[in-house]
């Protein structure tokens, strides 16, 4: 890594609102580079042009957001908006994984990486994950046994 990259990586630390694909592999991101970077740019399209997501899509947000107390409309609407990019998104044909082949509830999770909002993301792992009903599930990683992560 040459000089130049590593100031450009103590410089997304010291500056909290700058998201980087550091931070979010930090805080759990397993979308690669190109589509992350890809996504936000969307993202920012969309906010330009004042696109709103699509029905479905709101509403496959709507319901885990309620679930969890999560509010939709935090981060000026990004949340919704970044979730209905990731989930329209259609695999390359040459790639063999890709986002486009997750559940809602983990295309969402993925969004609030993205977003870096770590409180949502506390609420998500903690109403999915830690305090589901004995015996279920996580929609999110998929385990059934209960422990402490949800990878
Ligand atoms: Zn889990």
């Amino acid at each position: 890594m040459n000089k130049e990259l590593l100031e450009a990586g103590a410089d997304t630390q010291t500056n909290s609102k700058e998201r980087s694909y550091q931070r979010y592999l930090e805080i759990g991101g397993i979308i690669n580079e190109t589509d992350y970077n890809s996504a936000l740019s969307r993202l920012k399209e969309a906010e330009t042009r004042g696109e709103m997501p699509d029905n479905s899509s709101m509403a496959q947000a709507q319901t885990i957001a309620d679930v969890a107390d999560i509010d939709l409309n935090g981060q000026n609407g990004q949340i919704a908006r970044l979730y209905s990019i990731l989930r329209n998104d259609i695999r390359p044909e040459k790639q063999k994984y890709h986002h486009s082949d997750m559940s809602d509830h983990r295309i969402f999770r993925e969004a609030l990486r993205m977003l870096e909002d770590v409180d949502a993301l506390d609420k998500l792992k903690s109403t999915y994950h830690t305090n589901r009903r004995l015996g279920t599930y996580c929609p999110l990683c998929g385990q059934i046994e209960i422990s402490e992560d949800c990878p």
